[in-house]
């Protein structure tokens, strides 16, 4: 089939791989002009694992592991530790694999098979579904038909606004804003690789420090913001604004310094919530369809995962599309939803909303695991 994926994060370079692999004939369009490898470290975790083998790519990933969330800790407005963040609130099995975000794209892209045709800063702008072949406009002008469209395109993805609808029908905050970026200066010399977080009641600031590269990491609670989420300077503006005033601990520093990071990653920790993933010709995977937000954990895996199964049921399906988006929606929504789940609880963990809950959270992580 030919077979049309837009956006080239994990779940658009992983169904480029399976798909092509598959026989098909694959495009694949990204938005901006380069693969988006920044951002914090993700997890390969659970069954994921075990489809990166199949990808042929566990190897790989196994050998760009990393270990950062073995030595997190909570630190108090001095800078003192008061509590570890153990390993096992977080992992599902000591066998998952962490690595850097941006070696996790490179390797995607390296066994991205070479008759995939990726074309960067390419969009889709209009697609029509007449039951026989979905007509897609780009941004550029270009018009082509393919057999199925891939909406990979995250978050706010424009395939599930074209099809399915606005964007707001489908999200569900959950209260809490994410900033993550280079935080030159804070690196650790030789191996000492510890996160460190302070929360004061409703914010989250740390620095996570991994090979040579340290991160500032930051969430806060609010309600939904205004902005364009195009708009970088507005991101910036918004977390600088969140965090004003604060002069505890390394917090006016790792404010400073993630504001000249061209990259930095800033969103609405917001789910993504659907009665389904296709409609005729149309599919959603990874973010675009069930987002579950970074406090999972989880949104790689879910988007290995998912393009996996998807593929997999196209296989065995052939051209009964409905069968095999049915098929695979059921094998992969219950990974999605306890994703979700999972994510509801963690901003009582992560940025507990007052003294008494920082100070709860931090005698039960005590009591579980001493420092
Ligand atoms: C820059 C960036 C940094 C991130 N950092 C972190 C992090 O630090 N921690 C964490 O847990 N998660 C992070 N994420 C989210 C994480 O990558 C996803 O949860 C997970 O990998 C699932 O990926 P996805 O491919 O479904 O979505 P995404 O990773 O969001 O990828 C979507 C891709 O589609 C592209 N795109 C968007 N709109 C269009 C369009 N209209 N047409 C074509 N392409 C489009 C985007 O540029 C992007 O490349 C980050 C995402 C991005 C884009």
């Amino acid at each position: 089939m030919r077979i049309l994926v837009s956006g080239a994060g994990t779940a658009g370079l992983s169904a480029g791989i399976d798909l092509a692999r598959a026989g098909h004939d694959v495009e694949l369009v990204e938005r901006t002009n380069r693969l988006r490898a920044n951002g914090s470290p993700i997890d390969v975790r659970g069954e994921a694992i075990e489809t990166a083998r199949g990808m042929g790519i566990l190897d790989a990933v196994r050998e760009h592991r990393i270990t950062m969330t073995e030595q997190t800790r909570f630190v108090d407005r001095s800078g003192a530790a008061v509590a570890p963040l153990a390993m096992q609130e977080i992992n599902e099995t000591p066998e998952d694999i962490e690595l850097p975000r941006e070696d996790l794209m490179t390797i995607l892209r390296q066994a991205l098979p070479e008759r995939v045709d990726l074309r960067f800063e390419e969009r889709i702008v209009a697609l029509a579904d007449d039951g026989d072949r979905v007509a897609v406009t780009f941004a550029s002008g270009r018009e082509a038909a393919y057999d199925i469209v891939v909406g990979a395109d995250g978050v706010h993805s424009a395939v599930r606004r074209l099809v399915f609808g606005p964007e707001e029908e489908f999200t569900e905050h959950l209260g809490v804003y994410v900033a993550i970026g280079d935080a030159p200066g804070q690196e650790t010399p030789g191996t000492a690789r510890v996160t460190e977080i302070l929360n004061l009641p409703g914010r989250f600031a740390g620095v996570a420090r991994y090979r040579d590269k340290a991160l500032g990491i930051f969430e806060f609670r609010s309600g939904p913001i205004d902005y364009d989420y195009h708009d970088l300077g507005a991101q910036k503006r918004i977390l600088a604004e969140a965090f004003a005033g604060i002069e505890d601990w390394k917090v006016p520093e790792l404010v400073e310094a993630v504001q000249d990071d061209p990259n930095l990653y800033f969103d609405a920790l917001a789910q993504i919530v659907m009665p389904s993933w296709y409609r005729g010709r149309v599919v959603l995977i990874g973010d675009a369809a069930h987002c579950a937000t970074p406090m999972a954990g989880r949104g790689v895996s879910l988007a290995l995962l998912g393009a996996w199964t998807l593929t997999e049921e196209l296989g065995r399906h052939g051209d009964d599309l409905d069968a095999a988006f049915s098929a695979y929606e059921q094998r992969h929504r219950p990974h999605a939803a306890a994703a979700q789940e999972f994510a509801r609880g963690g901003a009582d963990l992560m940025v507990p909303a007052t003294w008494e809950a920082i100070a709860a959270r931090n005698a039960r992580l005590s009591a579980a695991q001493p420092l």
